[in-house]
């Protein structure tokens, strides 16, 4: 569900990187079981251009406010190039969606969402470097001071950890009203319903106490 009430724009919930990614949409409408394969309706989209994927990045932590503030300059020298690489974050966004949503319903996703992934993926590790650093082997991005479309390697990267890595089990969608954002679940007894209990779990208590009350007459 949304952050407005406490004034901000996006919320990190989900536990994964490529997950708070794929929830910064207001909500989505469910679709009938089995027809999900063009995704969920997005309610209320609130990444609107370049300025917002910025914002999203830094306070994802996906970017450093100083690499955010530099990127935010080249965009504004540079309009039609962020404008595109904002239309490769929702397309990227929308498969990984896309992917996890067949996960969560046990199908195979589709080509062209996987091959959206694989060609972020691809630009996103060609631009790996191993550093030696303070005695340390550390993996860095090369070039990324320069690069508008840097706020999407580590997102790419994030998905494809996830797509291969046991804790995919764990991924899970919000059950609540218009929301549908999707989630880890790192509960030890795998017990975590939802997005924000906060949220989506006391909408759906009020829910279903006005229900009981209704009944009750
Ligand atoms: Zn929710």
């Amino acid at each position: 569900m949304t952050g407005d009430a406490q004034g901000k724009p996006f919320k990190f919930v989900a536990g994964a990187l490529c997950l708070d990614f794929v929830n910064s949409v207001g909500g989505r409408l469910r679709p009938p079981a089995g027809r999900r394969r063009n995704g969920g309706a997005i309610l209320r989209e609130k990444l609107l251009g370049y300025e917002e994927l910025l914002l999203w990045s830094r306070l994802s932590g996906a970017v450093t406010e100083r690499e955010a503030a530099a990127l935010a300059r080249m965009a504004r020298q540079r309009g039609s190039a962020a404008r595109a690489v904002f239309a490769r974050a929702l397309r990227l966004r929308e498969a990984i969606y896309h992917i996890f949503a067949a996960v969560l319903d046990g199908r195979s996703p589709q080509k062209a969402d996987l091959a959206t992934l694989n060609r972020e993926l691809a630009i996103a590790r060609g631009r790996e470097r191993l550093h030696f650093v303070e005695k340390q082997w550390v993996w860095r991005w090369d070039g990324k001071e320069t690069a508008l479309e840097h706020p999407l390697w580590p997102v790419a990267q994030s998905a494809a950890a996830l797509l291969a890595s046991p804790a995919l089990g764990r991924v899970r969608e919000c059950p609540g009203e218009r929301c549908g954002w999707l989630f880890l679940d790192k509960s030890k007894n795998r017990s975590r319903q939802w997005c924000a209990m906060r949220d989506c779990g006391n909408l759906a208590k009020v829910r279903r106490f006005r229900a009981r009350r209704a009944v009750g007459g």
